[in-house]
C-alpha cells in the first residue's frame, strides 16, 4: 500500500473481466489509495466486475454504464459521477474495439463501416470523455489512455486498430494542450502484447507475446500489474511534469531494429 493516489476520485473505464488491463490498473490504482469509480458497457461486464471487487475486497464508489458510441450516454455517465464525487481527480480510459474480420488479412481490405467503427470507439471516445471529464477536473488531474506499437510500426494484422490508436496517440497530444491551462495532463501507456478478451481478436497474437520473451531487452513478457503501476505513476503527483507522453510498457521492445 502507498498513498499516491490517496482520497484522489479517478474514473476507471473498461473494465470486462479479471483479463483486463483496466483490472490490473484497478488494483494499482486501489494500493494507492484512490475512490475508484467504474464505467462499463454491457450488464454481463458489471456483474462480473461487482464480482471481481467483491472478491478482492475493493469497494467501488460508484459503478455507472456508459457505451463511448454514445454520446449521451458519455454526457450522462460524467454528469452521476460528477453528481456523486464532487472532483474527478484522475481517469483510465482502457477502451477498444474493431470487427474482427478486419484484424487480419489486408489492410487496404478495410471496410468503410469498420474503419470508421475502430476509430469511433478506439479514438475518438477519448475525446469525448475528455470533454465530459474536464467539467469535474477542477483541481486538475491526469488522464491516461492505453495504446499499442501497432500505431507506430507496420504490425501484422493488427491493421485498422493500429491506424485507430495511431489517431488516439496524436489525441493524447492535442487534448494535452487543450486542458494543460487547467492543470489536467493527457498521457498513454503502450503496452505489449497481453492475453486479454480483446487481444484473442487479433489474428496471430501468440507470435506477438512470443517474440517479445526472444528480442526485447527485458526478455520478458508484459502482464497487467505492470501496466497497472506504470498508469498509476502518470496518474500520480510523480508524473506532474509529464503530459502528451507515450509511455512503453513492452520490456523495450520498441527500442530494439527490426522488432
Ligand atoms: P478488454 O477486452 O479486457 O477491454 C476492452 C474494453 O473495452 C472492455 O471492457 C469493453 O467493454 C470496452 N468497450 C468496447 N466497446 C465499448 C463501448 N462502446 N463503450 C464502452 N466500453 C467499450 O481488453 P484489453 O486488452 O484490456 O484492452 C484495454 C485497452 O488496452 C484497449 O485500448 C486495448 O487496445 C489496449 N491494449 C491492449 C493490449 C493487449 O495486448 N491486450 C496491448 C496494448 C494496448
Amino acid at each position: 500500500m502507498n498513498a499516491l493516489l490517496k482520497d484522489k476520485n479517478i474514473v476507471v473505464m473498461g473494465v470486462a473481466n479479471n483479463r483486463s488491463i483496466a483490472w490490473g490498473i484497478t488494483k494499482s490504482l486501489h494500493d494507492a489509495g484512490a475512490n475508484l469509480i467504474f464505467t462499463y458497457r454491457q450488464e454481463r461486464s458489471k456483474q462480473k466486475l461487482e464480482k471481481l471487487l467483491d472478491k478482492n475486497q475493493i469497494d467501488a464508489k460508484l459503478v455507472v454504464a456508459c457505451d463511448v458510441e454514445d454520446d449521451d450516454s458519455i454526457k450522462q455517465a460524467f454528469q452521476e459521477i460528477g453528481d456523486d464525487a464532487g472532483t474527478i481527480h484522475g481517469l483510465v480510459h482502457s477502451v477498444a474495439f474493431a470487427n474482427t474480420d478486419e484484424l487480419k488479412g489486408d489492410y487496404a481490405d478495410t471496410s468503410r463501416d469498420g474503419y470508421l467503427l475502430a476509430q469511433n470507439i478506439s479514438s475518438y471516445s477519448l475525446v469525448a470523455v475528455t470533454r465530459e471529464a474536464r467539467k469535474y477536473m477542477s483541481e486538475g488531474g491526469g488522464i491516461v489512455t492505453q495504446t499499442y506499437l501497432g500505431s507506430e510500426r507496420v504490425v501484422p494484422n493488427y491493421n485498422v486498430m493500429g491506424v485507430a490508436k495511431a489517431a488516439l496517440e496524436a489525441s493524447v497530444r492535442y487534448l494535452a494542450e487543450d486542458v494543460g491551462k487547467d492543470g489536467i495532463r493527457v498521457n498513454a501507456v503502450s503496452a505489449g502484447p497481453i492475453r486479454t478478451l480483446s487481444a484473442k481478436g487479433v489474428s496471430g497474437f501468440n507470435e506477438k507475446m512470443s517474440v517479445i520473451e526472444e528480442k526485447a531487452p527485458l526478455r520478458r513478457q508484459v502482464d497487467q500489474d505492470q501496466v497497472g503501476d506504470a498508469t498509476l505513476f502518470l496518474l500520480s503527483d510523480l508524473a506532474r511534469g509529464v503530459t502528451g507522453e507515450v509511455l512503453h510498457v513492452d520490456s523495450g521492445f520498441h527500442i530494439v531494429a527490426g522488432s
